[in-house]
């Protein structure tokens, strides 16, 4: 377990404390069969989630839980069991992510669209990210009719949440516009903190049976947005790609985005058509036996404070977002 630090998000004070205790109360006291399923992206010293954050919350699952991965999954959930999940493989997940998981004895599952992890294909959100990034200092950039404040950070997310919401000709479209205006393409060789994990790096990673492949998609598209066509070849091709690659079954397809309104039915049964067992989304909270969908599995995503992740397992995460007006 990590000792107290100067940093230590945790002792931000008497009122998380006290968050902190009544959460740990309630989740003991309503503890019971459960699958949690908690969702990493990027992790560095000199980003907001913070190895020191991703250590606590391993050592408090390995204690709490029954560590899993989606190929152990036998079906429903009989006791307070976990995975861990890592989206999109930014290389931190082998170089940061990893050696942490490996000292707190946990399991990852590492979810990949494979234009990104196979064919160094920049993800199109990173291209929107760079080009954002190229843009700081301008005061306002107009663009595909959206007009959006580089440095002020609510501004920057409203775009990339419209941009998200497009079709994929219309989202491509925009970013390249974008590009334009930069002047310039992003590298033909990733800067570090776009590149996937190396395709050898993962290959060590899964020989020691620790670690598996999750599919998710081949483009990262947003899979509402798809013609049914295009829905199976991400499903169809993202799977067999990895496959191919890991020479073992992938089991478990993680919805780009994944919040509401980027799976639907439609999608969930593609999904099952394609033959997935479980899928992941966004959709914050527990997966408990009584509203338990393994294709459209719900997730608590990582936070600087531990105190936030048992908030999310007692079941006081959706009170706290109504409260805030964001749920
Ligand atoms: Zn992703």
């Amino acid at each position: 377990m990590c000792g107290p630090e100067v940093r230590d998000p945790e002792a931000a004070g008497v009122k998380e404390q006290v968050w902190s205790l009544v959460s740990e109360l309630i989740w003991r006291m309503r503890r019971g069969p459960c699958l949690a399923v908690l969702t990493l992206h990027r992790v560095g010293a000199d980003l907001t989630i913070q190895p020191d954050a991703v250590a606590r919350m391993f050592a408090y699952l390995r204690r709490h839980f029954r560590m899993m991965l989606p190929s152990q999954w036998t079906g429903g959930v009989s006791e307070p069991s976990a995975m861990i999940t890592i989206d999109d493989g930014h290389e931190d997940a082998h170089d940061v992510i990893y050696p942490l998981a490996r000292r707190e004895g946990v399991p990852l599952v590492i979810c990949v669209p494979t234009d990104y992890f196979l064919r160094d294909r920049w993800l199109w959100f990173d291209r929107l990210n760079w080009a954002i990034a190229q843009c700081r200092g301008t005061p306002q950039v107009r663009v595909g009719g959206e007009t959006f404040f580089p440095d002020h950070r609510p501004s920057v997310v409203a775009f990339k949440m419209h941009v998200k919401s497009l079709s994929r000709s219309e989202r491509d479209a925009i970013v390249e516009d974008l590009i334009r205006i930069v002047g310039r393409e992003p590298p033909a060789v990733m800067p570090k903190e776009y590149r996937p994990v190396p395709r050898e790096a993962m290959r060590g990673m899964l020989a020691t049976g620790t670690v598996e492949l999750c599919a998710h998609s081949v483009t990262h598209p947003v899979m509402t947005r798809l013609e049914d066509a295009e829905l199976r070849e991400e499903l169809a091709r993202g799977r067999a790609e990895l496959e191919a690659f890991s020479g073992r079954p992938v089991v478990a397809f993680c919805y780009p985005h994944g919040q509401a309104g980027t799976f639907d039915d439609r999608t969930q049964a593609a999904v099952a058509q394609a033959g997935y067992r479980i899928a992941f989304t966004s959709v914050p909270g527990v997966n408990r036996p009584r509203s338990f969908d393994p294709l459209r599995l719900r997730r608590i995503h990582v936070h600087p404070r531990l105190s936030m992740f048992t908030r999310e397992l007692a079941g006081l995460g959706g009170w706290r977002r109504r409260l805030a007006g964001a749920d």
